[in-house]
C-alpha cells in the first residue's frame, strides 16, 4: 500500500457496525495501516464520532442489515456540521449493489461489496483518504487564519502568476514590517495583537488599484502586489506612510507602533517570487534599528554586498586554515623626535578568487557573525611569533597594539588565553598593547573593566582606539584602566579648522591631565603632524611615515628605517 501522507498524523478509521453481527473482521484489514474506533449504531455513535473527530480520516459502515438503514445512518452523520466533512464509505452484501445510488445520493463517498479483494478496499480507502487531504491542505492553507489574506506561498504563487501573465506590466513589491508588536503584545495581550493584525488584513483586503494582491509573509510582515502606474511615485507616501497611519492610530487608536516599508520597483519578471521577495526583505534589513527610515528600496547593490557578505562567510574559516590572513604593521613615530614608538597590527585577508581585501569589507562580518574573535587571537599570536623571531635575531622591537573587539571580552578566559601565548613565545607582555573601543563598554562594563585591569596589572598597556569618532563619552576615560589614547582620524582631519583645533587640543589635554599617552592616528601631511607637536601630543600614526605594512617589510623598517628622525621643521617633506 501507499506511503502515508502525514506519517506525523494518526489516522483512524472509524469503523460503524449497523449490527452486532460481525460478517467481516474489517477491523482486522485496516488495523495494519490505521488505527482503528469501532462501535455499533446501537451505541451513541455521534458523540463517538465528535469526540475522535480530529483523528478520523474515514467513516466505514458495516452494512449488515437493510438498505434503508444505512441511508438513515449516513443522513444522520451528514447533517450534523462538523462531521459533514468525513468521507463515508460503505461496505455491504453483494444485494446491496442496487442501492448504491441510494448510498451515493445520500452522502456516501464509496460503495464496495463485501466480496472486493481486501487489497482494492485498502487502495480505496487510502485513495479516498489521500483526496480529501489534499483537498484539505489546498483549502485551508491558503489563508492566514488570522488576517485572512492569503499566506506566504499562496501569494507567492499567485503573485508569480499575475507578473508572469502580465509582462506588459510594471509591478512594485511592498513589504512592510510592523516594529514594536512584542511589546504590544505584552501589553494589551495576544488577542489585541491579532485584533491589530485583522484590521491591517482588512484594509488590504479592501483595497482597490494600484493594490493587486495582498498577504501575510511572517509573523509581523505584510505583502503587497502593487501596479506601477503612472501616479505611482508621486502616491507612494500617501500609499504607504500616510495610510498606515490612518490605520493605526485613526482607526485602531495604536500610537507605538511604527510601519517599515521595503519597496522593489520594477521587479523583474523572469525572476521567482520568492526571490523578488527575499531581496525586498535585503532592503528592510538595511533601515531595521534605524530611528527615522521608514522607506528602503532594493537596489542592485543591496543584493552583490549581501552576496559578498555571504561569500565572505562561506570561506572564513577555510581563510583561517589555509593562511589567507596576513597581519600587517603601521608604524607609530614620536611627533617630536621622530623616534619609531610602536606599530599597530592590522589584519589582512589574501583572498585566492577575491583579491585583497580590506578589514572594512570583512571586520564588520565577522564582528556580526562571532568569527572576529578567532581572527583576534590569531592576530595576537602571529604578532607573539613575529616579536619572538625578531627578538631571537636580534632586532630592536617596539611595543604592537592589537586590536580587540566587544566579543573577545565575552569569553571569561581572554586573559588567559592572551597571557599563554605571550608566556609561551616568552614575549614581555610591556611589548604588547590591547587597542579597545568605547563601543566595547556599552554593557557589562564591570566584568570588563575588571578584565582590562587584570591586563594591564600583567604589563599589557591598554590603548583606547578612536577617542573623538562617533558617540565619546568623556566619562570612558575615567572609568577604563588605560595607558594610551588614539586620537581619531576625523579630529586630525578636522585640525585645519580653528574650533576643531581648540577641540583637538582639548583632547590632548584632558588625557594629559589623566597621565595618559595620546597617539594621533591618519596622520597624512606635515602640517598635521607639526600642529600635534604644537598642541603637546605624543605619537603619530598614518601614511605621513609610513602604510600599513607586511610582516617582511616592516621586520625591515625595524631594521633601517627605526632611525631617529630629527624633529622635522616646516617645509620638510618625508618620503612615504
Ligand atoms: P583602526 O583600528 O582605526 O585602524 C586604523 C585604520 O586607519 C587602518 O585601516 C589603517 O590602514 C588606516 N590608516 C592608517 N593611517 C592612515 C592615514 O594616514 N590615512 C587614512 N585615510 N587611513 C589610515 P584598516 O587597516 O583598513 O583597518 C580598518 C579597521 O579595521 C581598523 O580601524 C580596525 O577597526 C579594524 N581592524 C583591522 N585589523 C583588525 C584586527 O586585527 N582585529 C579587529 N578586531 N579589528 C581590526
Ligand atoms: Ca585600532
Ligand atoms: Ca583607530
Amino acid at each position: 500500500m501507499g506511503e502515508k501522507k502525514h506519517p506525523e498524523k494518526t489516522r483512524a478509521v472509524f469503523i460503524l457496525k449497523t449490527t452486532e453481527d460481525v460478517l467481516c473482521a474489517y477491523s482486522e484489514i485496516f488495523s495494519g495501516e490505521y488505527d482503528i474506533i469501532e462501535t455499533s449504531k446501537d451505541e451513541n455513535y455521534i458523540s463517538i464520532l465528535k469526540k475522535h473527530f480530529p483523528d478520523i480520516s474515514v467513516i466505514i459502515i458495516d452494512a449488515s442489515s437493510s438498505a434503508s438503514v444505512v441511508t438513515e445512518t449516513v443522513k444522520k452523520i451528514k447533517s450534523d456540521d462538523v462531521l459533514l466533512s468525513l468521507p463515508v464509505i460503505v461496505i455491504g452484501d453483494d444485494s446491496m449493489a442496487e442501492s448504491e445510488e441510494t448510498f451515493l445520493m445520500s452522502g456516501v463517498s464509496l460503495f464496495m461489496t463485501r466480496t472486493s479483494k481486501t487489497s482494492v478496499v485498502l487502495l480505496r480507502t487510502a485513495n479516498l483518504i489521500n483526496l480529501r487531504e489534499s483537498a484539505e491542505s489546498g483549502t485551508i492553507s491558503e489563508y492566514d487564519e488570522i488576517t485572512g489574506l492569503y499566506n506566504r506561498q499562496a501569494f507567492l504563487e499567485r503573485a508569480e502568476k499575475i507578473v508572469a501573465d502580465n509582462s506588459e506590466e510594471d509591478y512594485v513589491i511592498c513589504i512592510a514590517e510592523l516594529d514594536g508588536i512584542k511589546v504590544y503584545n505584552e501589553k494589551n495581550g495576544k488577542s489585541a495583537g491579532d485584533e491589530l493584525f485583522r484590521s491591517i488584513g482588512l484594509f488590504l483586503k479592501n483595497a482597490s488599484d494600484p493594490y493587486v494582491l495582498a498577504g501575510r509573509f511572517a509573523g509581523d510582515q505584510f505583502v503587497v502586489l502593487l501596479k506601477k502606474n503612472d501616479e505611482f511615485a508621486g502616491n507612494i507616501y500617501s500609499l504607504t506612510i500616510r495610510e498606515s497611519d490612518n490605520i493605526l492610530k485613526r482607526d485602531i487608536g495604536v500610537e507605538n507602533i511604527r510601519i517599515r516599508f521595503a519597496l522593489y520597483e520594477d521587479i523583474e519578471h523572469d525572476i521567482p517570487m520568492s526571490e523578488t521577495c527575499e531581496r525586498a526583505l535585503l532592503a528592510l534589513q538595511t533601515i531595521r534599528g534605524k530611528y527615522g527610515k521608514t522607506i528602503a528600496r532594493y537596489e542592485h547593490s543591496i543584493l552583490s554586498e549581501h552576496r559578498k557578505k555571504e561569500r565572505i562567510e562561506s570561506s572564513m574559516k577555510e581563510a583561517l586554515e589555509k593562511n589567507q590572513f596576513e597581519v600587517y604593521y603601521q608604524p607609530k613615530h614620536d611627533v617630536n623626535t621622530g623616534e619609531l614608538t610602536g606599530a599597530e597590527a592590522l589584519i589582512r585577508w589574501n583572498h585566492p578568487e577575491y583579491g585583497f581585501m580590506s578589514p572594512k569589507d570583512f571586520i564588520p562580518v565577522f564582528e556580526n557573525n562571532g568569527f572576529i574573535s578567532e581572527v583576534d587571537n590569531f592576530v595576537w599570536k602571529r604578532t607573539c611569533q613575529n616579536l619572538r623571531k625578531w627578538i631571537s635575531e636580534g632586532i630592536e622591537v617596539v611595543p604592537i597594539s592589537i586590536n580587540a573587539s566587544k566579543l573577545d571580552f565575552i569569553n571569561p578566559d581572554f586573559f588567559d588565553k592572551i597571557h599563554e601565548a605571550s608566556t609561551k613565545m616568552n614575549v614581555p607582555p610591556g611589548l604588547l598593547h590591547i587597542e579597545v573601543t568605547e563601543s566595547l563598554f556599552s554593557d557589562q562594563i564591570e566584568e570588563l573593566v575588571s578584565i582590562l585591569t587584570k591586563c594591564q596589572k600583567n604589563g599589557y598597556k591598554i590603548e583606547l582606539d578612536d577617542f573623538g569618532s562617533g558617540y565619546s563619552s568623556l566619562n570612558t576615560l575615567s572609568i577604563l584602566p588605560l595607558d594610551i589614547v588614539k586620537m581619531d582620524m576625523s579630529l586630525v582631519k578636522a585640525i585645519t579648522n580653528f574650533k576643531s583645533m581648540r577641540v583637538f587640543s582639548a583632547c590632548i589635554n584632558l588625557a594629559k591631565s589623566l597621565g595618559l599617552k595620546t597617539v594621533s592616528e591618519g596622520v597624512e601631511t606635515n602640517e598635521q603632524m607639526w600642529t600635534i607637536q604644537e598642541l603637546g601630543g605624543d605619537s603619530i600614526q598614518g601614511y605621513l611615515y609610513s602604510k600599513p605594512l607586511s610582516e617582511k617589510d616592516f621586520e625591515e623598517y625595524l631594521k633601517v628605517k627605526r632611525v631617529v628622525r630629527k624633529p622635522l621643521s616646516p617645509g620638510t617633506v618625508i618620503s612615504k
